[in-house]
């Protein structure tokens, strides 16, 4: 017989705060050590109450936009009871009655064709910790405790583990050019539950749900593996399936279970009555909804539109601050291409430098638009532009007042450029007669020893034509 297999998949997917979701501890990327970031209230100091990370909020429901869902405007947060030694509340403050997000859709593209995949819900909650294990001891690290995560639940729509990797992939590309999480490893963690059914059927087979998978081969690897068992298990009666928990063992490729499924009363969920409801008005949604930063394919296209590379634009796309970089000083006058050349070229450069990557640039968009606007009207030559930006990101100076004290402009007369050209063409007698003979290099030679009398700072483009002048004389 053949069989079609059944997945939804529940995704946690750590948010790029710089908080904690209910206390003002670094998020998890601040933290050095283990229990760097840590407070009474994510330690679960008796007697401490949590506070509500407006932020969170926000990138949920951008999430929430991302996948066409439809935002609660009231939404609540309940306490799911369990222990275990990385929950030091042994609860966990997560949202079941009242989730965020409901009833999204998100369009899939595979080999076979377009897949549409329903979202069930997201919701906000926080992480627990992690519990290290040295030698016979275990050690617990709180840094990780009451990290923001939303979690995307879809409804049992996949049929096949590539459904599942193009989902995963679509979330991570989105997610990361919008802002909501870098979804490095670790950061996007799926549980997997799956079943078979056979083909033509109506009616949903007994599913297991594996656990907590970080990587997305071992997703993949996990499905063939428990798929494979569950059609062995029915064409074979090698065994009887039973709905229960199961962990994926990366090195023996197999699947384990760990416990018979538990169900919501097990938790004893109960509203949080620590926090208020959160009300998302209109005024606040619309504000979110304009922040909202445009879909990838969208925003490609526009920089594709622009003449920026395909290389550049694959860079703006997985770097949201850049990206909006970019966009904040088109919309102060800049070129798209040009702007893209300085941010890209120019910053990039400058940060590598410095060990630095491009995804952690400060400059205002009103520092940038400031140097090319400088250099586009002729005010400054290239190379002291750069000069320039290279001490607004390493000094953070004020770039005009950069300009003036190092004398960076090019108030630089003809006249004198002129002067300077002459005692340049009688110091290079050499170049002259190699520039006679045929060797264009020598012009560059001549350039070169005229930028240098005039320390960089002329318009380049009055020396060129004052170089070219006075060659065709000679
Ligand atoms: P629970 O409350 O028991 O966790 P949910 O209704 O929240 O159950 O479903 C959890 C996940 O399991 C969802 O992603 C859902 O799509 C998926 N799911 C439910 N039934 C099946 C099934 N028979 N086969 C595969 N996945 C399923
Ligand atoms: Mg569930
Ligand atoms: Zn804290």
């Amino acid at each position: 017989m053949k069989y079609e297999i059944v997945i939804g998949l529940e995704t946690h997917v750590e948010l790029s705060t710089e908080s904690k979701i209910f206390c003002s501890c670094g998020g998890h990327s601040a933290a050095k050590e283990a229990n760097d970031c840590v407070c009474p209230a994510c330690s679960g100091m008796p007697g401490m109450l949590p506070v509500m990370n407006k932020r969170v909020v926000e990138l949920a429901v951008t999430a929430g936009l991302m996948l066409n869902c439809e935002i609660s405007r009231y939404t609540t947060f309940d306490k799911k009871n369990y222990y275990y030694p990385d929950l030091p509340c042994a609860y966990q403050i997560t949202q079941l009655n009242h989730p965020i997000c409901t009833n999204g859709l998100v369009t899939l593209k595979t080999s076979e064709g377009t897949r549409d995949i329903r979202i069930k819900q997201i919701h906000m909650e926080e992480d627990a910790g992690k519990l290290v294990h040295v030698g016979k001891a275990s050690l617990v690290d709180f840094n990780r405790t009451s990290v923001p995560l939303i979690e995307i639940v879809t409804q049992p729509d996949f049929r096949s583990a590539e459904e599942v990797l193009v989902y995963l992939n679509k979330l991570k590309t989105m997610f990361r050019s919008g802002g909501i999480s870098e979804c490095e490893e670790g950061a996007m963690r799926c549980d997997v539950n799956i079943s078979v059914r056979p083909e033509g059927s109506e009616e949903f087979g007994v599913r297991s749900e594996i656990k907590n998978m970080a990587s997305f081969e071992s997703i993949e690897r996990a499905i063939r593996y428990e798929a494979q068992r569950h059609i062995d298990a029915l064409e074979f009666e090698t065994e009887e399936l039973v709905q229960e928990t199961r962990r994926f063992d990366d090195v023996s490729g197999k699947t384990f279970a760990m416990r018979n499924k538990e169900t919501e009363a097990d938790y004893r969920y109960f509203p949080d009555a620590n926090l208020m409801p959160i009300i998302i008005d209109d005024e606040w949604l619309g504000q979110i909804k304009a922040a909202k930063p445009v879909e990838i394919d969208e925003k490609a296209e526009q920089y594709r539109d622009a003449g920026i590379s395909d290389k550049e634009i694959d860079i703006l796309i997985h770097n949201h601050n850049v990206s909006k970089l970019l966009d904040d000083v088109v919309a102060k006058g800049c070129d798209a291409k040009n702007a893209a050349g300085w941010i890209l070229t120019d910053c990039a450069g400058i940060m590598r430098k410095n060990g630095k990557l491009i995804s952690d640039l400060e400059i205002t968009p009103e520092e940038l638009t400031t140097i090319i606007k400088m250099v586009d009207s002729g005010d400054v030559n290239r190379m002291s532009g750069r000069k320039i930006l290279t001490a607004v990101i390493e000094e953070g100076v004020d770039p005009v007042a950069y300009c003036k004290e190092n004398g960076l402009d090019n108030k630089v007369d003809a006249s004198v450029i002129e002067g300077v050209m002459d005692k340049v063409f009688q110091e290079n007698a050499q170049a002259i007669t190699d520039y006679k003979n045929g060797k264009v290099k020598a012009k560059q030679a001549l350039f070169g020893a005229c930028m240098r009398e005039l320390k960089n700072t002329a318009d380049t483009a009055v020396i060129k034509e004052i170089l070219e002048k006075k060659l065709a004389d000679l």
